[in-house]
């Protein structure tokens, strides 16, 4: 009977190297798929296999997620697909994906089950010297990250649900609001992927998503998610929503957000420099570690932490005076916010907005 390699957990965008077992059995169980992707009549003794974990319905170090019916999609996908080197498409494919699958494996025991799907694919390897020599690198675990090539049609705020590059959505993604708690963005309905490579950091910030904007520097809404440049997207969010609010400068919007804050109604205040503590439960974290983990991985501060009765407190900004909110960021996962009360409090997130646009 055909079953999907059970591997050991890994972080998306991971290589993942079987034993000699499971990619016997794997070649058992998949040589149709081998012998349908090969020009000649190949065996399957001819290729080694192995898995990469491509994609998770956890939000991505880019802000982006893709949720479990769209990783199914996007598994459709991958068959067929190549394999390829840092996304070089002047060089020729090194392999071929001939199968891939959505699997639920959750990261921790407590994970919300929406975080838990990711998709996995296989792969082939002639085993020729050089895929003997590639097949090496990747045992030795010195091809370790993955990164793909894909294309989304919509990325939809998890805060409006409108799409982050139309007019209506006026949040940035990996920011903190009153009203919606952390931002990110589901990206859904993928229509293409393109290839998959071995990068040298695959989980590192930057190297999976390439937002293509048109000549005029607008954004191209059909533009494919490709390797190298999720610092150049948000920073273009960053200036498309300077440009919607009519400010110039960073320093102007936020006066605009805080006159608009004042005033009732108005632009969405980002709220993550008032951060003063996160609060992860015990409910959905098995320890301390696990639950400083997430805070890394979300970009809040994790080397002060104190225990409370109903899990683990992270210091944030220090300051007081100020009214506090308590807000939902995740699943088990809480922030207290300090309120700004008036226009002229100072908030110092300009740096980081003005940080994500020097990127550009
Ligand atoms: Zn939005």
């Amino acid at each position: 009977m055909t079953s999907w390699p059970t591997v050991n957990l890994a972080a998306s965008g991971t290589l993942l190297p079987f034993s000699e077992q499971v990619e016997a059995k794997a070649r058992v169980d998949f040589a149709a798929a081998i012998k349908k992707y090969a020009i000649a009549d190949i065996n399957p003794d001819d290729v080694h296999i192995f898995g990469m974990r491509f994609t998770s319905s956890t939000t991505n170090a880019w802000w982006g997620r893709v949720p479990p019916d769209a990783i199914t999609e996007m598994c459709a996908r991958v068959p067929g697909r190549p394999l390829m080197i840092g996304h070089d498409k002047s060089q020729a494919p090194i392999g071929k994906f001939f199968a891939a699958e959505r699997v639920y494996r959750p990261v921790s025991p407590r994970a919300p089950k929406s975080e838990s799907y990711h998709g996995e694919g296989l792969f082939m390897l002639p085993r020729t010297p050089i895929g003997d020599h590639q097949a090496a690198l990747i045992k030795t675990g010195i091809w370790s990250e993955s990164s793909t090539g894909w294309q989304a049609l919509d990325m939809l705020c998890s805060i409006c649900g409108n799409d982050l590059r139309g007019e209506k959505c006026l949040h940035l993604p990996g920011e903190v609001y009153l009203d919606g708690g952390l931002a990110d963005f589901e990206t859904v309905n993928i229509p293409h992927v393109g290839e998959i490579s071995v990068v040298y950091g695959g989980a590192v910030r930057g190297t999976h998503m390439k937002m293509a904007a048109s000549a005029d520097g607008s954004f191209d809404a059909s533009a494919a998610l490709a390797a190298g440049a999720v610092p150049e997207f948000l920073a273009m969010r960053a200036e498309k929503i300077l440009n919607a609010i009519g400010g110039n400068t960073v320093d102007d919007w936020m006066a605009d957000l805080l006159e608009a804050a004042a005033t009732g109604p108005g632009y969405p205040m980002p709220q993550r420099a008032n951060v003063a503590e996160v609060i992860c439960s015990s409910d959905r974290f098995d320890s301390a570690q696990e639950a400083a983990a997430w805070c890394a991985q979300h970009d809040f501060r994790s080397g002060k932490m104190s225990e409370t009765s109903e899990g683990w407190s992270f210091e944030q900004q220090k300051g007081a005076g100020r009214s506090t909110r308590t807000i939902r960021l995740r699943d088990g996962v809480q922030a207290v916010v300090k309120v700004a009360k008036t226009p002229s409090e100072k908030n110092d997130h300009s740096a980081a907005l003005a940080g994500l646009l020097a990127q550009q």
